[in-house]
């Protein structure tokens, strides 16, 4: 998700109409209406898009989940997202360390995949799609690495590092939405 970008500055609630209207049009948004986001996911990411964020506050990561996002389901995924981000940057000297890195398409679907690959695995226990999130998923990671023509790549290797947690086979969870609160 979104590293060290925002909607609206300070966390503050979103107002906007751009800001809804890209809400809106968020993939993972799609995806929980049962319609798939591949348009939205075919231009590059733009700050706007990112529900969730992790930046740096006096050299150390901080995450903050957009207010306006209200479903704790979308929430949980959001959090396990950046909680990847944080403990990734805890690997490096400091948090602006770990940001300033982030400079190539490779880079960054690096920390994103396991970022990514945690959200996933929290969208199937709560009932998604195992096999269309995942290409979601790896799409956004795409789009957000500005280098879409990779898109296939990440599918793959979003296929072979992102394992669903043990008992949790895809046909399993198919027929066991645990998690599902509306
Ligand atoms: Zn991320």
């Amino acid at each position: 998700m979104g590293m060290a970008v925002e909607c609206s500055g300070g966390g503050a609630p979103v107002t906007g109409s751009t800001c809804r209207m890209v809400l809106l049009a968020l993939p993972l948004a799609l995806l929980l209406a049962g319609i798939a986001g591949p348009l939205a996911a075919q231009r590059p990411a733009v700050l706007d898009d990112f529900p969730g964020i992790t930046r740096c506050e006096r050299g150390r990561a901080v995450s903050r989940i957009r207010a306006d996002v209200r479903d704790s389901l979308v929430r949980a995924q959001l959090e396990a997202h950046e909680a990847v981000h944080r403990a990734q940057a805890t690997a490096f000297p400091s948090c602006e360390a770990f940001m300033a890195g982030l400079t190539t398409a490779r880079r960054i679907i690096d920390v994103e995949l396991p970022a990514y690959c945690a959200q996933w695995r929290v969208a199937v226990a709560q009932g998604a799609e195992p096999v269309e999130t995942r290409r979601e998923f790896a799409w956004r990671i795409a789009a957000q690495s500005g280098a879409m023509e990779n898109r296939l790549q990440v599918v793959q290797r979003f296929e072979q590092e992102c394992q669903p947690p043990p008992g949790q086979g895809q046909a399993a969870v198919a027929n066991d939405p645990t998690g599902a609160g509306h």
